[in-house]
């Protein structure tokens, strides 16, 4: 059980070393933090990313919760969970069809409570519309809104709480999907060490995504400093065709990760960012004696879905 004292309780991270003969031929240290561990029901950045959210909500006497996302979103998981934990109703605004109501990511939700409700491609693309937050609310009653994938300054703030700068690392690897997370992360560092964000989607629009985070971030602080930041980069090699897709080269390295390391990964996110730190590391791409620290930002809810759907993994 969940309650307000245990969000606000900051807990130390899991970090393990993974050893591997790659590593050692490069002279490369990699370690993963355990996000992925928080809690069974909340794992990962969406979590991270929900927590500033719900103290918001309960600041402001909201008690129902409503957001966005795809049918087998990490987001509307962590959302339920939320609720149920926490004692918010919940709302899911779900693209696609009712059909799906039946895959394991929104049978969880509805087993928490979740209301869910189904909308096209094209009212789901209105989600940003104030026209639209008006027909929810008249339906629904009022509200917190969290944005599709819970992504917003107080998401941001939610993951400067990742990492540290004293953390003995010289590059930080994550998975971007909207970029809230890697701008938490960027912001926290303030400037040091390098962080490298691997898109899980195609295209590079997600680098104006990030420094717009951050900047939204900054904007919110006591010091209210307007800052960018160089030492981080969007690396888009990694995407495997688009957002979830991907193909049997990197379905073989998840399973040869979780024999080797003992540690589950997803298809979507951390799979692909674990794939491109290994492919970066023979590759030659870090010099010798540097410490990577790879961040499991959790999304093992998914596997169990992208199992049904494509039977692999
Ligand atoms: C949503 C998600 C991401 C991407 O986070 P953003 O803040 O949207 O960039 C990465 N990893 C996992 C497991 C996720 O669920």
């Amino acid at each position: 059980m969940l309650d307000f004292q245990h969000l606000l309780t900051k807990k130390e991270p899991v970090v393990q070393k993974i050893y591997g003969k790659e590593l050692t031929q490069a002279e490369i240290e990699l370690y993963i933090q355990r996000e992925d561990l928080f809690h069974p029901e909340l794992s990962g950045n969406k979590w991270r990313k929900l927590k500033y959210n719900l103290l918001e909500a309960k600041e402001d006497t909201y008690t129902r919760l409503l957001s966005f996302g795809g049918a087998f979103s990490n987001h509307i998981h962590a959302l339920a969970a939320s609720g149920k934990h926490l004692g918010f109703e919940t709302i899911g605004v779900i693209r696609g069809e009712a059909s799906s109501r039946s895959n394991p990511t929104l049978r969880f939700a509805e087993q928490c409570g979740m209301q869910l409700y189904f909308v096209s491609r094209t009212d789901y693309r209105r989600k940003e519309e104030t026209a639209f937050m008006e027909e929810l609310e008249k339906q629904f009653g009022r509200f917190y809104l969290i944005p599709e994938g819970g992504s917003n300054a107080l998401a941001v703030k939610g993951c400067t709480e990742i990492v540290s700068k004293v953390q003995p690392y010289d590059v930080i690897g994550l998975s971007a999907g909207t970029g809230a997370t890697a701008a938490g992360v960027i912001a926290s560092l303030e400037g040091e060490k390098e962080v490298i964000a691997f898109s899980a989607l195609k295209g590079d629009f997600l680098k104006k995504d990030i420094e717009k985070f951050i900047y939204d971030f900054r904007q919110t602080c006591p010091s209210g400093r307007r800052v960018s930041y160089t030492n981080w980069t969007l690396n888009t090699d990694y995407h495997f065709g688009a957002y979830a897709k991907f193909n049997d080269e990197l379905i073989q390295f998840i399973q040869d990760f979780q024999k080797r390391f003992d540690i589950p990964l997803d298809p979507i996110y951390t799979g692909k960012m674990m794939y491109g730190i290994f492919d970066l590391i023979q590759k030659g791409h870090f010099p010798k004696g540097t410490k990577i620290l790879a961040i499991h930002t959790g999304g093992l809810q998914g596997v169990e879905g992208f199992r049904e759907r494509f039977g692999v993994l």
